[in-house]
């Protein structure tokens, strides 16, 4: 069986920036993530420079909400797309405007939605015509005009996507067939303006052919739209779903094709349109590859044929690289980390301390010889990270995490505290309402 070895097309194995990893692990408990500030905005510079001009980014704090990396992609230039009203609050926190905001959702409750029109949002994404009317109500309680976008399932489904979000009957968006009623409805509500449209039909894409297909059709259908009823607006959000290569079968999404085919696209788009700005809104690809997971393997032993490298966290610190959610699960890219060590290679499996047969995150690595006490990196790991994982489960709680520059480390969030884990557990009377 292939197994990821030692790779340092992904994973530095001596430091991260200039920082070994040994000193991290000296100064916070592991396990912990750790992300590269020069990473993220290299990733970050490469896009742009690879696509067309005036497109904008928002980056969707889904793939990874913590404050200090929505700043750092935001001073990079980036927008922001929130899906609930903590996104929301990281994002105004952090000083990103409004007008560089969307709430996307499929279920945004009354506060959501208050909140959105309060702070007078570049757009809510709305994804059902009750929700429209829902907003629509709110915005005129409030006194206030709200922008919105309205989200399609359009009836093309996404090329080569992992998962597929359109196409089908699906929670997101109102159905193509459905938009002349969405239309209708729209032009009693007084309180919206129509500013955008939105498609998402999938992720994980790594394939630049089939990004450039979905936009095009993303960008016909807008501008028939636009044709049809006559909207004057200011961005078509075609989505995204740019994959991350995580696997050894994997090719990495090649940007410079992929802008190649954009460009005509969006420049026939741009003269149709001049006052519309074409957007795409990213999580995984902007952060991912800025993430290492670093954990500590606390015991070495054999069992039958095979031996174990147990360490302090697994599937409840990195859910993704135990394959949560994955039809088939895979190695990430992954190393033992630190000066490189003689000998023979030996197998292992690399699993964590839950007490479940399926914390397992790595399965037949071939590494030299582990000792107990050894870092184990997992590369590619910026993206539904923690945040994606079930921290509560056994109640081993959220990792720490650092943000590294140069020769600086920054303590950007602490591991939960047993205190921490156990202040939300209380045992009070409800007095219950009369209803
Ligand atoms: C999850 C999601 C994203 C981010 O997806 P990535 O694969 O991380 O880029 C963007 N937009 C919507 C609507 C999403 O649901």
């Amino acid at each position: 069986m292939s197994a990821f070895s030692l790779d340092s097309q992904y994973i530095n194995i001596d430091k991260i920036e200039s920082i070994p990893y040994h000193r991290l692990a000296g100064s916070v408990p592991t396990p912990f993530y750790a992300y590269s500030a020069t990473q993220i905005k290299t990733d970050f510079a490469a896009l742009k420079r690879a696509l067309p001009q005036g497109i904008e980014y928002f980056y969707s704090l889904k793939a990874n909400p913590n404050k200090t990396l929505v700043a750092l992609l935001h001073q990079s230039g980036a927008g922001c797309e929130v899906c609930s009203l903590a996104e929301l609050e990281i994002a105004l926190r952090q000083g990103v405007a409004p007008s560089d905001i969307i709430f996307v959702g499929p279920g945004k409750h009354i506060e959501e939605l208050t909140q959105c029109c309060l702070a007078g949002i570049k757009a809510v994404v709305v994804e059902s015509i009750e929700e429209m009317i829902l907003l629509n109500e709110i915005a005129a309680s409030l006194g206030v005009t709200q922008r919105i976008a309205l989200r399609i399932n359009p009836d093309f489904t996404g090329a080569k996507a992992k998962l597929v979000m359109s196409g089908k009957s699906r929670q997101f968006g109102i159905d193509e067939q459905l938009l002349p009623q969405a239309f209708a409805t729209l032009r009693e509500l007084a309180q919206l303006n129509l500013t955008g449209i939105h498609v998402y039909l999938g992720t994980r894409i790594l394939d630049w052919q089939a990004l450039a297909d979905n936009t095009q059709n993303i960008l016909t259908l807008a501008a028939r739209l636009q044709r049809t009823y006559n909207l004057e607006l200011d961005f078509v959000d075609v989505g995204g779903g740019f994959g991350v290569r995580y696997f050894d079968k994997e090719q990495a999404l090649d940007l410079s094709a992929l802008g190649d085919a954009l460009l005509p696209l969006v420049n026939d788009y741009r003269q149709r349109f001049p006052r519309c700005t074409i957007v795409i809104e990213l999580g995984r690809f902007l952060i991912a590859r800025a993430g290492i997971f670093v954990t500590r393997v606390n015991y070495l032993k054999p069992s039958r044929n095979e031996w174990f490298a147990v360490c302090d966290g697994g599937a409840n610190c990195h859910g993704s690289a135990a394959g949560i959610n994955a039809l088939v699960r895979r190695n990430f890219p992954m190393a033992r980390l630190g000066p490189a060590r003689d000998g023979d290679q030996h197998r292992y499996q690399v699993t964590g301390p839950l007490c479940t047969p399926t914390d397992v995150l790595g399965e037949n690595i071939m590494l030299a010889e582990l000792r107990s006490g050894d870092l184990i990196g997992i590369g590619h790991s910026g993206a539904y990270g923690a945040s994606a994982s079930p921290v509560g489960f056994l109640s081993f709680g959220h990792p720490a995490e650092v943000l590294v520059e140069n020769d600086q480390a920054y303590l950007i969030r602490t591991a939960d505290s047993v205190e921490t884990l156990l202040a939300p557990q209380v045992c009070q009377r409800l007095s219950l309402p009369n209803i």
